[in-house]
């Protein structure tokens, strides 16, 4: 099966390039940190797309929204400088870092921001990029804990589950005392969730496995 690659045009400089068009994936299982197992094809790299003329990164709903004139400076000045990076073949985890980079000018919620840095972090990890991995866990897990402390995350299972990815990114980059003051948050978070919303039964266990032997995969 072949799929035909569409054309995007980039909002700040205008330049148009073929997008290789992304398909659905079909999971099984994830990582500790969320990142999906799939069978095949794995869209993650392929979800975000840049421009190599100006360094622009985003979603196709980033490329359709476009950017303000202050967000464009910015673009220029840091990211048109390292498009060189955008043409190695480990682009993938730049592109997540440069959407990450474009949504903090954005202003836009720590939470997007620490999912764009997450991300990044995943595609360095499948390309065996351990430095970089580590660099985009500490953007990330630093976004993540902005997010609960300035309020973000209203909702409180929401609360429970960042919690616990807080504490396991800590966990992955070797801060171990942290990993476990945010798995013993998660666990507090998780107790003042409705009895009703069964769907984070696993959220208990996989608190436990990670504070008594912990793994990189998800229960
Ligand atoms: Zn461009």
């Amino acid at each position: 099966m072949t799929f035909k690659p569409e054309i995007q045009v980039c909002p700040v400089c205008e330049a148009r390039f073929e997008v290789p068009s992304v398909r659905s994936c079909g999971s099984h299982g994830a990582d500790s940190d969320f990142r999906p197992h799939c069978w095949g094809y794995d869209p993650l790299e392929d979800q975000v797309q840049a421009c190599r003329e100006c360094g622009f990164a985003g979603y196709p709903e980033d490329f359709r929204e476009g950017v303000t004139e202050n967000v464009i400076r910015k673009i220029r000045k840091f990211l048109t400088p390292r498009t060189r990076d955008l043409k190695r073949p480990s682009a993938a985890f730049f592109r997540y870092e440069f959407l990450a980079l474009i949504y903090e000018w954005e202003d836009r919620s720590s939470l997007e921001v620490a999912d764009s840095f997450l991300r990044a972090s995943w595609v360095a990890r499948s390309r065996q990029n351990r430095e970089k991995e580590r660099l985009y866990q500490r953007e990330s897990v630093r976004r993540f804990e902005e997010a609960l402390e300035i309020g973000e995350c209203g909702d409180q299972s929401q609360r429970a589950v960042i919690s616990y990815l807080v504490g396991d990114l800590h966990r992955r980059l070797n801060r171990r005392r942290r990993a476990e003051t945010w798995f013993h948050r998660s666990r507090e978070e998780l107790a003042l969730v409705a009895d009703s919303d069964e769907g984070l039964a696993w959220l208990s266990d996989q608190i436990k496995r990670q504070l008594e032997s912990p793994s990189d995969v998800l229960v």
